[in-house]
């Protein structure tokens, strides 16, 4: 193969903002070192041909004129063909290029570090410079959003858009409808370590995060239809406070008064939106959350609430930078993360003993990053502290494994 092309893109981890883009919220990520690159040399074929440098991923060829991607058991072809789907689909090419494919990803998949986002925009990117054609930026990131989603997760964006639109020496705070990104310089002092936790959790094999996207659109439905607005057109959380013009923290006010702790059989949601199971299956659950019976509302709406109440804060802090910012920082860090461990339950075992283990050798804060279950921490370290804080995690992390 000779390459004509490299393309590369930077994926990401962010300091809070964990499962809110999908509400409509505002994240706050940054790019990391780690990502994928794709050689692409575009043929007079027709045909796609994927190649792998990392042998567990096999080869792969398609006719571009006949993609079919696999959301049951998905692989990794698959999410290189959500990429390529979403630029032929949004310039109607009618007679695509065929391409040779290199990939080489440097990013540990499965474990909330983005390595999906990163192959989908990517094969996004090189689809689009075979075939002769720009974009802005920002188009990219909101094509290859919507083109994720043929793998069959319901996300959000902040993954595709920081992908695009990060830069180097600044985070950023990335909003939607429309989308847009304001860089937030993050308070000197300190640094950000990611610990991997090794456990890997494949977000679309499995139903865990789409079981949560669900959870939020019902709890937007039952808000929206106990306040008299429009429930069926309303989908985001995000929704619900713009028809209403109340603040966040009135949110989490009317989330308490609205709804009930237990669990939400899909009964008595169906007999709170007045529509039949079919009904709900049909026109609010994905395919994949279509047998689940029950689904937790209260929690779920207020981890979202609050959340986007602690991204606002954190971007605050930054821009305020008052003396103690790298504390009030950290503290919002572990607030986050005991939110998703307890109201939005996306932990697991590994990853909260990691976290320990990090706050316990000098993080002044620590949290999952990516959608959990697995994956990795995020922990705010002080530079002086950095070199024990390295060696002592890592060492901990080895003896407690072979110790089992
Ligand atoms: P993440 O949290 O990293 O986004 P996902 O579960 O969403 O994890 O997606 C992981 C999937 O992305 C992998 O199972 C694989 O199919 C694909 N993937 C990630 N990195 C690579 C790579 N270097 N080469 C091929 N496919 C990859
Ligand atoms: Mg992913």
């Amino acid at each position: 193969m000779c390459p004509q092309n490299l393309e590369q893109l930077v994926v990401l981890h962010w300091q809070t903002g964990e499962h809110i883009d999908y509400c409509g919220y505002a994240v706050l990520p940054m790019a990391i070192e780690q990502d994928i690159l794709i050689a692409v040399e575009p043929v007079k074929t027709q045909v796609v041909q994927l190649a792998n440098t990392n042998s567990l991923y096999l080869d792969f060829s398609t006719n571009v004129n006949n993609i079919q991607i696999n959301k049951t058991k998905p692989q990794w072809h698959n999410y290189f063909q959500c990429g390529l789907k979403g630029i032929q689909e949004h310039f109607g090419l009618n007679n695509p290029t065929g391409m040779n494919c290199l990939l080489d990803g440097t990013i540990p998949p499965s474990s909330g570090l983005s390595s999906s986002s990163a192959l989908v925009c990517c094969a996004g990117l090189v689809t689009l410079r075979a075939n002769g054609k720009t974009l802005s930026k920002v188009e990219l990131a909101e094509i290859c959003t919507k083109s994720e989603r043929y793998i069959g997760t319901e996300g959000g964006g902040m993954d595709q858009s920081i992908s695009f639109l990060a830069e180097e020496g600044t985070a950023k705070l990335i909003e939607f409808s429309p989308l847009r990104a304001t860089d937030v310089r993050l308070p000197s002092g300190a640094a950000f370590v990611i610990a991997n936790s090794c456990v890997e959790m494949n977000k679309a094999a499995t139903s865990h995060y789409n079981i949560r996207v669900m959870e939020c659109r019902l709890a937007t439905k039952l808000l929206s239809k106990s306040k008299g607005l429009d429930w069926k057109k309303m989908v985001r959380l995000h929704d619900v406070q713009t028809e209403l013009g109340v603040s966040l923290e009135e949110m989490l006010t009317i989330v308490k008064e609205v709804l009930h702790p237990e669990p939400y059989s899909t009964e008595e949601i169906c007999k709170c939106l007045g529509i039949s199971l079919e009904e709900l299956r049909s026109q609010i659950l994905s395919q994949n959350t279509q047998d689940v019976s029950t689904f937790k509302l209260y929690q779920r709406a207020t981890h979202v609430y609050s959340e986007a109440a602690r991204v606002l804060e954190f971007k605050k802090i930054c821009n305020e930078a008052p003396a103690n910012a790298i504390q009030l920082l950290g503290d919002l860090m572990n607030q986050s993360y005991i939110s998703c461990r307890e109201m939005y339950e996306c932990s697991c075992p590994e990853l909260d003993r990691l976290v320990d283990i990090c706050l316990q050798f000098g993080a002044i804060g620590s949290r999952l990053t990516g959608a959990g279950w697995g994956g990795c921490t995020v922990s705010m370290v002080p530079t002086d502290k950095l070199n024990t804080f390295l060696k002592n995690v890592s060492y901990d992390c080895f003896t407690s494994k072979i110790s089992g």
